[in-house]
Protein backbone atom coordinates (compact mmCIF):
# COMPACT_ATOMS: atom_id res chain seq x y z
CA UNK A 1 0.00 0.00 0.00
CA UNK A 2 1.23 3.11 1.15
CA UNK A 3 5.44 3.08 -0.57
CA UNK A 4 6.74 6.35 0.71
CA UNK A 5 6.14 5.13 4.72
CA UNK A 6 6.32 6.87 7.05
CA UNK A 7 5.35 9.99 5.32
CA UNK A 8 6.77 13.21 6.76
CA UNK A 9 6.59 16.99 6.31
CA UNK A 10 9.06 16.98 3.05
CA UNK A 11 6.72 13.97 1.12
CA UNK A 12 3.55 16.22 1.99
CA UNK A 13 5.53 19.74 0.82
CA UNK A 14 4.19 20.17 -2.44
CA UNK A 15 1.04 19.08 -2.01
CA UNK A 16 0.62 21.85 1.40
CA UNK A 17 2.97 24.53 -1.09
CA UNK A 18 -0.81 25.54 -2.40
CA UNK A 19 -3.18 24.35 -0.44
CA UNK A 20 -5.88 26.15 1.02
CA UNK A 21 -6.82 23.80 4.23
CA UNK A 22 -4.40 22.01 6.13
CA UNK A 23 -2.04 19.06 5.91
CA UNK A 24 -2.08 17.26 8.89
CA UNK A 25 0.71 13.99 10.43
CA UNK A 26 0.88 12.34 13.02
CA UNK A 27 2.14 14.73 16.03
CA UNK A 28 1.09 17.54 14.58
CA UNK A 29 -1.73 20.14 16.40
CA UNK A 30 -5.40 19.62 15.65
CA UNK A 31 -4.00 15.43 14.34
CA UNK A 32 -5.61 13.66 16.91
CA UNK A 33 -8.92 16.05 17.00
CA UNK A 34 -9.31 14.87 13.58
CA UNK A 35 -8.51 11.66 13.28
CA UNK A 36 -10.98 10.62 16.14
CA UNK A 37 -15.14 10.60 14.87
CA UNK A 38 -18.04 9.91 17.06
CA UNK A 39 -18.03 6.31 17.71
CA UNK A 40 -14.84 6.34 20.01
CA UNK A 41 -14.57 2.12 19.91
CA UNK A 42 -13.18 3.96 16.29
CA UNK A 43 -9.39 5.09 16.90
CA UNK A 44 -7.02 4.96 13.42
CA UNK A 45 -4.32 6.77 12.55
CA UNK A 46 -3.84 7.82 8.94
CA UNK A 47 -0.79 8.74 7.48
CA UNK A 48 -2.00 12.07 6.11
CA UNK A 49 -4.97 13.62 7.11
CA UNK A 50 -6.02 16.58 4.59
CA UNK A 51 -8.34 19.04 5.99
CA UNK A 52 -9.24 20.42 2.53
CA UNK A 53 -11.58 23.92 2.56
CA UNK A 54 -11.97 24.38 -1.29
CA UNK A 55 -13.10 21.82 -4.21
CA UNK A 56 -9.09 21.93 -5.63
CA UNK A 57 -7.86 21.25 -2.30
CA UNK A 58 -9.87 17.68 -2.60
CA UNK A 59 -8.77 17.42 -6.24
CA UNK A 60 -4.85 17.50 -5.00
CA UNK A 61 -5.18 15.50 -1.95
CA UNK A 62 -6.87 12.97 -3.98
CA UNK A 63 -4.30 13.03 -6.29
CA UNK A 64 -1.62 12.63 -3.92
CA UNK A 65 -3.49 9.19 -2.20
CA UNK A 66 -3.71 7.59 -5.90
CA UNK A 67 0.33 8.60 -6.41
CA UNK A 68 1.62 7.41 -3.64
CA UNK A 69 -0.49 4.88 -3.27
CA UNK A 70 -2.40 5.67 -0.26
CA UNK A 71 -5.96 3.73 1.28
CA UNK A 72 -8.72 6.97 1.14
CA UNK A 73 -11.10 7.27 3.66
CA UNK A 74 -13.29 10.39 3.32
CA UNK A 75 -15.27 12.13 6.15
CA UNK A 76 -18.14 14.22 6.41
CA UNK A 77 -19.73 14.98 9.66
CA UNK A 78 -17.47 11.51 10.83
CA UNK A 79 -20.70 10.17 12.91
CA UNK A 80 -21.06 6.54 10.47
CA UNK A 81 -20.66 3.98 13.30
CA UNK A 82 -19.27 1.88 11.17
CA UNK A 83 -16.17 4.54 11.11
CA UNK A 84 -15.33 4.39 7.63
CA UNK A 85 -14.71 7.78 7.32
CA UNK A 86 -11.15 7.52 8.82
CA UNK A 87 -8.20 4.61 7.79
CA UNK A 88 -4.71 3.26 9.60
CA UNK A 89 -1.93 4.28 7.28
CA UNK A 90 -3.89 6.12 4.46
CA UNK A 91 -5.07 9.50 4.01
CA UNK A 92 -8.26 10.83 5.21
CA UNK A 93 -9.95 12.99 2.83
CA UNK A 94 -11.60 15.43 6.04
CA UNK A 95 -14.44 17.77 4.42
CA UNK A 96 -15.66 18.97 7.96
CA UNK A 97 -13.87 22.74 7.09
CA UNK A 98 -16.23 23.36 4.01
CA UNK A 99 -19.22 24.53 5.50
CA UNK A 100 -20.50 26.76 3.06
CA UNK A 101 -24.10 27.62 3.25
CA UNK A 102 -26.35 29.57 0.29
CA UNK A 103 -29.51 29.80 0.93
CA UNK A 104 -32.04 30.90 -1.76
CA UNK A 105 -35.58 32.12 -0.08
CA UNK A 106 -37.53 33.12 -3.43
CA UNK A 107 -36.54 30.05 -4.68
CA UNK A 108 -36.56 27.67 -1.34
CA UNK A 109 -33.35 26.03 -2.28
CA UNK A 110 -29.86 25.45 -0.33
CA UNK A 111 -26.82 24.60 -1.66
CA UNK A 112 -24.22 23.57 1.41
CA UNK A 113 -20.61 21.69 0.96
CA UNK A 114 -19.86 18.54 2.05
CA UNK A 115 -19.17 19.82 5.69
CA UNK A 116 -21.82 21.12 7.17
CA UNK A 117 -23.61 19.19 9.47
CA UNK A 118 -27.49 19.10 10.23
CA UNK A 119 -27.36 22.14 12.61
CA UNK A 120 -25.37 24.46 10.82
CA UNK A 121 -28.47 23.69 7.84
CA UNK A 122 -31.29 24.37 10.19
CA UNK A 123 -29.75 27.52 11.74
CA UNK A 124 -28.77 28.48 7.58
CA UNK A 125 -32.50 27.77 6.51
CA UNK A 126 -34.49 28.33 9.68
CA UNK A 127 -33.53 32.04 9.36
CA UNK A 128 -36.10 32.10 6.32
CA UNK A 129 -38.51 29.36 7.81
CA UNK A 130 -37.61 26.98 5.16
CA UNK A 131 -36.29 23.32 6.52
CA UNK A 132 -35.92 19.68 4.79
CA UNK A 133 -35.74 16.39 6.42
CA UNK A 134 -32.36 15.42 7.98
CA UNK A 135 -30.89 13.99 10.98
CA UNK A 136 -32.66 14.31 14.35
CA UNK A 137 -29.23 14.72 15.68
CA UNK A 138 -27.80 18.13 15.04
CA UNK A 139 -24.11 17.29 14.61
CA UNK A 140 -24.67 14.70 12.23
CA UNK A 141 -23.14 14.90 8.82
CA UNK A 142 -25.54 16.32 5.93
CA UNK A 143 -22.81 14.45 3.52
CA UNK A 144 -23.02 10.37 4.77
CA UNK A 145 -26.53 11.17 5.66
CA UNK A 146 -27.90 12.41 2.65
CA UNK A 147 -25.69 9.79 0.39
CA UNK A 148 -27.25 7.11 2.49
CA UNK A 149 -30.82 8.10 1.74
CA UNK A 150 -31.76 9.96 5.32
CA UNK A 151 -34.48 10.43 7.43
CA UNK A 152 -35.38 12.47 10.51
CA UNK A 153 -38.50 14.42 11.92
CA UNK A 154 -39.82 15.78 8.79
CA UNK A 155 -39.67 12.44 6.47
CA UNK A 156 -43.86 12.59 6.67
CA UNK A 157 -44.14 15.71 4.91
CA UNK A 158 -40.86 16.31 2.90
CA UNK A 159 -39.85 12.33 2.49
CA UNK A 160 -36.18 11.32 2.88
CA UNK A 161 -33.66 13.72 2.42
CA UNK A 162 -32.63 12.25 -0.82
CA UNK A 163 -36.10 13.21 -1.94
CA UNK A 164 -35.22 17.04 -1.48
CA UNK A 165 -32.34 16.26 -2.91
CA UNK A 166 -31.53 18.01 -6.62
CA UNK A 167 -27.90 18.15 -7.38
CA UNK A 168 -24.83 17.13 -6.23
CA UNK A 169 -21.56 18.34 -7.05
CA UNK A 170 -18.40 15.38 -7.05
CA UNK A 171 -14.85 14.77 -7.48
CA UNK A 172 -14.37 11.88 -9.44
CA UNK A 173 -12.12 9.34 -9.08
CA UNK A 174 -9.90 10.71 -11.93
CA UNK A 175 -10.46 14.79 -10.59
CA UNK A 176 -12.71 15.53 -12.15
CA UNK A 177 -15.84 17.95 -11.14
CA UNK A 178 -19.17 16.88 -12.34
CA UNK A 179 -22.72 17.73 -11.28
CA UNK A 180 -25.49 15.13 -11.16
CA UNK A 181 -28.92 15.96 -11.26
CA UNK A 182 -31.86 15.06 -13.01
CA UNK A 183 -30.32 16.97 -16.27
CA UNK A 184 -26.88 16.25 -15.89
CA UNK A 185 -25.30 12.74 -15.60
CA UNK A 186 -28.75 12.10 -14.60
CA UNK A 187 -27.63 7.90 -13.74
CA UNK A 188 -25.12 9.06 -11.38
CA UNK A 189 -27.67 11.21 -9.48
CA UNK A 190 -29.97 8.23 -9.07
CA UNK A 191 -27.00 6.41 -7.79
CA UNK A 192 -26.11 8.93 -5.02
CA UNK A 193 -29.35 9.62 -4.00
CA UNK A 194 -28.76 6.06 -1.41
CA UNK A 195 -25.33 4.68 -2.39
CA UNK A 196 -23.37 6.01 -0.19
CA UNK A 197 -19.86 7.46 -0.92
CA UNK A 198 -18.88 4.65 -3.45
CA UNK A 199 -18.87 6.70 -6.88
CA UNK A 200 -16.74 9.98 -6.08
CA UNK A 201 -16.18 12.45 -3.34
CA UNK A 202 -19.01 14.79 -3.24
CA UNK A 203 -18.33 18.40 -2.73
CA UNK A 204 -21.63 20.58 -2.27
CA UNK A 205 -25.42 19.16 -2.76
CA UNK A 206 -28.36 21.59 -3.51
CA UNK A 207 -31.92 20.57 -1.86
CA UNK A 208 -35.72 21.76 -2.26
CA UNK A 209 -36.81 23.37 1.01
CA UNK A 210 -40.40 23.83 2.48
CA UNK A 211 -41.96 26.37 4.60
CA UNK A 212 -41.46 24.83 8.29
CA UNK A 213 -40.91 26.46 11.47
CA UNK A 214 -39.22 28.03 12.69
CA UNK A 215 -41.79 26.89 15.36
CA UNK A 216 -43.42 23.43 15.56
CA UNK A 217 -45.27 21.38 17.94
CA UNK A 218 -42.06 18.94 19.18
CA UNK A 219 -39.99 17.29 22.17
CA UNK A 220 -40.11 14.74 24.54
CA UNK A 221 -42.47 12.81 26.74
CA UNK A 222 -41.32 10.37 28.54
CA UNK A 223 -42.93 7.58 30.95
CA UNK A 224 -41.73 5.38 33.38
CA UNK A 225 -41.02 1.94 31.81
CA UNK A 226 -43.78 -0.22 33.43
CA UNK A 227 -45.42 1.77 30.98
CA UNK A 228 -43.12 0.66 27.90
CA UNK A 229 -45.73 -1.56 26.07
CA UNK A 230 -48.70 0.57 26.60
CA UNK A 231 -46.38 3.29 24.97
CA UNK A 232 -45.35 1.39 22.20
CA UNK A 233 -49.06 0.40 21.64
CA UNK A 234 -50.44 3.56 21.47
CA UNK A 235 -47.40 4.67 18.85
CA UNK A 236 -49.07 1.59 16.70
CA UNK A 237 -52.53 3.20 17.07
CA UNK A 238 -51.35 6.47 15.79
CA UNK A 239 -49.41 5.74 13.37
CA UNK A 240 -52.11 3.35 11.57
CA UNK A 241 -52.79 6.70 10.33
CA UNK A 242 -50.88 9.47 9.99
CA UNK A 243 -51.18 13.31 8.84
CA UNK A 244 -47.72 13.95 6.28
CA UNK A 245 -47.51 16.92 8.92
CA UNK A 246 -46.66 14.82 11.69
CA UNK A 247 -43.73 12.41 12.20
CA UNK A 248 -43.37 10.58 15.38
CA UNK A 249 -40.01 8.85 16.74
CA UNK A 250 -40.32 6.63 19.87
CA UNK A 251 -38.50 4.51 21.95
CA UNK A 252 -36.34 3.28 25.10
CA UNK A 253 -33.78 5.32 26.86
CA UNK A 254 -32.08 5.58 30.18
CA UNK A 255 -32.42 8.81 32.30
CA UNK A 256 -28.95 10.85 31.76
CA UNK A 257 -28.17 11.07 35.18
CA UNK A 258 -26.11 7.16 35.07
CA UNK A 259 -28.55 6.15 37.30
CA UNK A 260 -29.91 3.37 35.11
CA UNK A 261 -33.57 4.84 35.01
CA UNK A 262 -35.33 3.21 31.92
CA UNK A 263 -37.73 4.98 30.00
CA UNK A 264 -40.45 4.58 27.28
CA UNK A 265 -40.36 8.20 25.01
CA UNK A 266 -42.34 9.74 22.26
CA UNK A 267 -40.52 12.31 20.68
CA UNK A 268 -43.42 13.99 17.72
CA UNK A 269 -42.67 16.51 15.32
CA UNK A 270 -45.84 18.48 14.00
CA UNK A 271 -44.48 20.27 11.25
CA UNK A 272 -48.34 22.19 10.07
CA UNK A 273 -51.46 22.87 11.27
CA UNK A 274 -53.56 19.73 10.23
CA UNK A 275 -56.69 19.07 12.68
CA UNK A 276 -55.95 15.53 12.49
CA UNK A 277 -52.34 16.15 13.47
CA UNK A 278 -53.39 18.15 16.11
CA UNK A 279 -55.63 15.48 17.59
CA UNK A 280 -52.74 13.00 17.69
CA UNK A 281 -50.68 15.21 20.06
CA UNK A 282 -53.76 15.84 21.85
CA UNK A 283 -54.14 12.03 22.56
CA UNK A 284 -50.33 11.83 23.59
CA UNK A 285 -51.01 14.68 25.88
CA UNK A 286 -53.68 12.97 27.36
CA UNK A 287 -51.69 9.56 27.76
CA UNK A 288 -50.44 8.12 30.91
CA UNK A 289 -48.54 9.35 33.62
CA UNK A 290 -45.64 11.35 32.20
CA UNK A 291 -42.62 11.51 34.43
CA UNK A 292 -40.96 14.09 31.57
CA UNK A 293 -42.90 16.36 29.37
CA UNK A 294 -41.37 19.14 26.91
CA UNK A 295 -44.19 18.54 23.94
CA UNK A 296 -45.78 21.62 22.80
CA UNK A 297 -44.52 24.83 20.67
CA UNK A 298 -40.67 24.63 20.03
CA UNK A 299 -38.23 25.96 17.68
CA UNK A 300 -37.58 22.96 14.53
CA UNK A 301 -33.01 23.57 15.50
CA UNK A 302 -34.24 23.25 19.03
CA UNK A 303 -35.93 19.76 18.25
CA UNK A 304 -32.91 19.01 16.13
CA UNK A 305 -31.02 18.84 19.29
CA UNK A 306 -33.30 17.43 21.77
CA UNK A 307 -30.75 14.26 21.84
CA UNK A 308 -27.64 15.37 20.92
CA UNK A 309 -26.38 15.80 24.80
CA UNK A 310 -27.60 12.22 25.23
CA UNK A 311 -25.03 10.91 22.41
CA UNK A 312 -21.68 12.75 23.01
CA UNK A 313 -18.92 11.84 21.07
CA UNK A 314 -16.29 9.33 21.95
CA UNK A 315 -18.48 7.34 23.99
CA UNK A 316 -18.30 3.42 22.62
CA UNK A 317 -21.18 2.21 20.46
CA UNK A 318 -22.24 -0.70 18.73
CA UNK A 319 -25.41 -0.23 16.53
CA UNK A 320 -28.01 -3.00 14.83
CA UNK A 321 -30.68 -1.73 12.84
CA UNK A 322 -33.52 -3.57 10.87
CA UNK A 323 -36.85 -2.59 9.02
CA UNK A 324 -40.43 -4.78 10.63
CA UNK A 325 -43.74 -4.06 8.87
CA UNK A 326 -45.65 -4.10 11.67
CA UNK A 327 -45.20 -3.46 16.01
CA UNK A 328 -47.23 -6.17 16.79
CA UNK A 329 -47.39 -7.49 20.43
CA UNK A 330 -44.59 -10.15 19.95
CA UNK A 331 -42.06 -7.12 18.70
CA UNK A 332 -43.17 -4.89 21.18
CA UNK A 333 -42.69 -7.81 23.74
CA UNK A 334 -39.34 -7.99 22.64
CA UNK A 335 -38.12 -4.89 22.58
CA UNK A 336 -39.38 -4.98 26.02
CA UNK A 337 -38.07 -7.48 27.40
CA UNK A 338 -34.20 -6.88 26.11
CA UNK A 339 -34.23 -3.27 26.94
CA UNK A 340 -35.17 -4.10 30.57
CA UNK A 341 -31.94 -6.35 30.55
CA UNK A 342 -29.75 -4.08 28.19
CA UNK A 343 -26.04 -4.16 29.87
CA UNK A 344 -25.77 -0.24 29.77
CA UNK A 345 -27.49 2.91 31.64
CA UNK A 346 -26.36 4.62 28.12
CA UNK A 347 -28.36 2.53 25.69
CA UNK A 348 -31.08 3.30 23.44
CA UNK A 349 -33.24 2.03 21.02
CA UNK A 350 -35.23 3.53 18.44
CA UNK A 351 -38.54 3.22 16.60
CA UNK A 352 -38.97 5.32 13.52
CA UNK A 353 -42.17 5.31 11.60
CA UNK A 354 -42.55 5.69 7.42
CA UNK A 355 -45.36 7.16 5.74
CA UNK A 356 -46.34 10.12 3.82
CA UNK A 357 -44.51 11.33 1.50
CA UNK A 358 -41.48 8.98 1.61
CA UNK A 359 -44.13 6.05 0.28
CA UNK A 360 -44.64 8.09 -2.84
CA UNK A 361 -41.74 7.23 -4.60
CA UNK A 362 -40.89 3.64 -6.77
CA UNK A 363 -38.41 1.54 -4.99
CA UNK A 364 -36.78 2.09 -8.75
CA UNK A 365 -36.59 5.74 -8.56
CA UNK A 366 -33.11 6.27 -6.80
CA UNK A 367 -30.57 4.04 -5.74
CA UNK A 368 -32.40 4.07 -1.97
CA UNK A 369 -35.32 1.40 -2.31
CA UNK A 370 -36.98 1.58 1.11
CA UNK A 371 -40.18 2.86 0.10
CA UNK A 372 -42.89 0.39 2.36
CA UNK A 373 -45.06 1.77 5.53
CA UNK A 374 -43.57 0.76 8.38
CA UNK A 375 -40.53 1.10 11.09
CA UNK A 376 -37.40 1.45 11.08
CA UNK A 377 -35.96 -0.23 14.79
CA UNK A 378 -32.44 1.51 15.86
CA UNK A 379 -30.18 -0.50 18.23
CA UNK A 380 -27.99 2.39 20.09
CA UNK A 381 -25.67 0.32 22.78
CA UNK A 382 -23.66 2.60 23.99
CA UNK A 383 -21.03 2.61 27.08
CA UNK A 384 -17.98 4.12 28.23
CA UNK A 385 -15.51 1.61 29.91
CA UNK A 386 -14.17 -0.53 26.81
CA UNK A 387 -14.07 -4.03 29.27
CA UNK A 388 -17.46 -3.53 29.05
CA UNK A 389 -17.35 -4.13 25.00
CA UNK A 390 -17.97 -7.65 24.65
CA UNK A 391 -21.25 -8.01 26.40
CA UNK A 392 -22.67 -4.70 24.82
CA UNK A 393 -21.93 -5.74 21.74
CA UNK A 394 -23.65 -9.45 22.49
CA UNK A 395 -26.80 -7.67 23.85
CA UNK A 396 -27.38 -5.55 20.54
CA UNK A 397 -26.34 -8.65 18.35
CA UNK A 398 -28.75 -10.73 20.55
CA UNK A 399 -31.76 -8.32 20.49
CA UNK A 400 -31.11 -7.71 16.77
CA UNK A 401 -31.17 -11.98 16.57
CA UNK A 402 -34.36 -12.07 18.32
CA UNK A 403 -36.26 -9.39 15.87
CA UNK A 404 -35.04 -11.44 12.44
CA UNK A 405 -38.02 -13.31 12.32
CA UNK A 406 -40.12 -10.46 12.33
CA UNK A 407 -38.45 -8.20 10.03
CA UNK A 408 -37.98 -7.26 6.30
CA UNK A 409 -35.33 -7.88 4.50
CA UNK A 410 -33.14 -5.13 3.86
CA UNK A 411 -31.68 -2.60 5.64
CA UNK A 412 -30.31 0.81 5.99
CA UNK A 413 -26.38 1.37 5.11
CA UNK A 414 -26.17 4.50 7.26
CA UNK A 415 -27.15 2.74 10.32
CA UNK A 416 -24.45 -0.53 9.69
CA UNK A 417 -22.17 -1.15 11.83
CA UNK A 418 -18.67 -2.34 11.02
CA UNK A 419 -19.51 -6.25 11.05
CA UNK A 420 -22.46 -6.51 8.23
CA UNK A 421 -21.97 -9.06 5.85
CA UNK A 422 -21.77 -8.44 1.94
CA UNK A 423 -24.91 -10.44 1.49
CA UNK A 424 -26.65 -7.48 3.44
CA UNK A 425 -25.02 -4.80 2.21
CA UNK A 426 -26.11 -5.66 -1.24
CA UNK A 427 -29.68 -6.42 0.50
CA UNK A 428 -30.04 -3.06 1.29
CA UNK A 429 -30.35 -2.11 -2.15
CA UNK A 430 -32.55 -4.32 -2.91
CA UNK A 431 -33.20 -4.73 -6.78
CA UNK A 432 -31.19 -1.54 -7.56
CA UNK A 433 -28.10 -3.51 -6.85
CA UNK A 434 -27.29 -4.31 -10.38
CA UNK A 435 -28.03 -1.08 -11.61
CA UNK A 436 -25.20 0.42 -8.58
CA UNK A 437 -23.08 -2.05 -9.97
CA UNK A 438 -22.71 -0.98 -13.27
CA UNK A 439 -22.46 2.98 -12.12
CA UNK A 440 -19.45 1.59 -10.22
CA UNK A 441 -18.06 0.13 -13.22
CA UNK A 442 -18.20 3.06 -14.55
CA UNK A 443 -17.26 6.04 -12.21
CA UNK A 444 -14.65 3.84 -9.77
CA UNK A 445 -13.73 0.65 -11.85
CA UNK A 446 -10.75 -0.10 -8.96
CA UNK A 447 -12.79 0.54 -5.82
CA UNK A 448 -10.53 3.55 -4.64
CA UNK A 449 -13.93 4.56 -2.64
CA UNK A 450 -14.23 1.40 -0.76
CA UNK A 451 -14.43 2.44 2.59
CA UNK A 452 -18.46 2.96 2.62
CA UNK A 453 -20.61 0.05 2.98
CA UNK A 454 -19.13 -1.00 -0.22
CA UNK A 455 -20.43 -1.63 -3.64
CA UNK A 456 -17.69 -3.84 -5.11
CA UNK A 457 -17.05 -3.49 -9.14
CA UNK A 458 -18.70 -5.82 -11.06
CA UNK A 459 -15.20 -8.07 -12.08
CA UNK A 460 -14.85 -8.02 -8.00
CA UNK A 461 -17.78 -10.18 -7.64
C1 LIG B 1 -25.89 10.28 16.77
C2 LIG B 1 -26.35 9.87 15.40
C3 LIG B 1 -27.62 10.20 14.97
C4 LIG B 1 -28.06 9.84 13.69
N1 LIG B 1 -29.32 10.18 13.29
C5 LIG B 1 -29.74 9.86 12.05
C6 LIG B 1 -31.03 10.25 11.60
O1 LIG B 1 -31.80 10.90 12.31
N2 LIG B 1 -31.40 9.91 10.36
C7 LIG B 1 -30.59 9.20 9.53
O2 LIG B 1 -31.00 8.93 8.40
N3 LIG B 1 -29.36 8.81 9.93
C8 LIG B 1 -28.92 9.14 11.17
N4 LIG B 1 -27.68 8.75 11.59
C9 LIG B 1 -26.87 7.90 10.71
C10 LIG B 1 -26.16 8.75 9.71
O3 LIG B 1 -26.98 8.93 8.58
C11 LIG B 1 -24.85 8.08 9.26
O4 LIG B 1 -24.04 7.88 10.38
C12 LIG B 1 -24.14 8.91 8.22
O5 LIG B 1 -23.16 8.11 7.62
C13 LIG B 1 -23.50 10.13 8.83
O6 LIG B 1 -22.91 10.93 7.86
P1 LIG B 1 -21.58 11.73 8.22
O7 LIG B 1 -21.25 12.59 7.07
O8 LIG B 1 -21.74 12.35 9.56
O9 LIG B 1 -20.60 10.51 8.39
P2 LIG B 1 -19.12 10.13 7.95
O10 LIG B 1 -18.72 9.11 8.96
O11 LIG B 1 -18.26 11.30 7.75
O12 LIG B 1 -19.36 9.43 6.56
C14 LIG B 1 -20.16 8.30 6.41
C15 LIG B 1 -19.84 7.57 5.13
O13 LIG B 1 -20.08 8.40 4.01
C16 LIG B 1 -18.89 8.66 3.29
N5 LIG B 1 -18.87 10.08 2.99
C17 LIG B 1 -19.04 11.08 3.87
N6 LIG B 1 -18.99 12.26 3.24
C18 LIG B 1 -18.79 11.99 1.94
C19 LIG B 1 -18.66 12.79 0.80
N7 LIG B 1 -18.73 14.11 0.86
N8 LIG B 1 -18.46 12.19 -0.39
C20 LIG B 1 -18.39 10.85 -0.48
N9 LIG B 1 -18.51 10.04 0.58
C21 LIG B 1 -18.71 10.61 1.78
C22 LIG B 1 -17.78 8.27 4.25
O14 LIG B 1 -16.63 7.89 3.59
C23 LIG B 1 -18.39 7.14 5.02
O15 LIG B 1 -18.31 5.95 4.31
C24 LIG B 1 -27.20 9.14 12.85
C25 LIG B 1 -25.91 8.82 13.27
C26 LIG B 1 -25.49 9.18 14.54
C27 LIG B 1 -24.12 8.78 15.02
Amino acid sequence: MNIISPIDRSNVAPLEESFSGQILLSGDDGYDISRRIHNGMIDRRPAVIARCAVNADVVDALAFALENDLEIAIRGGGHNVAGRAVCDDGMMIDLSLMKGTWVDPKRRRVRVQAGTNWGEFNRATQLHGLATTGGAVSSTGVAGLTLGGGFGFLSGKCGYTIDSLRSVEMITAQGEVVQASDEENADLFWGLRGGGGNFGIATSFEFDLQAIGPTVQGGMIAYPFSAARETLRLLRDLTADLPDDLTILAGFTHTRDGQGTKLAALVPCQCGSSAEASASIDRIKSFGTPVADNLGPMPYSALNQIFDAGVPKLDLYYWKSCFIEKLSDDVIGILETQFARCPSPKTKIFVEHFHGAVLRQERAAMAFPHRDEGYSILIITQWTDPSDNDRNIAWARETYDLLAPHSREGAYTNYMDDDESKTRVRQAFGDNFPRLQMLKDQYDPTNIFHRNQNIPPSAAG
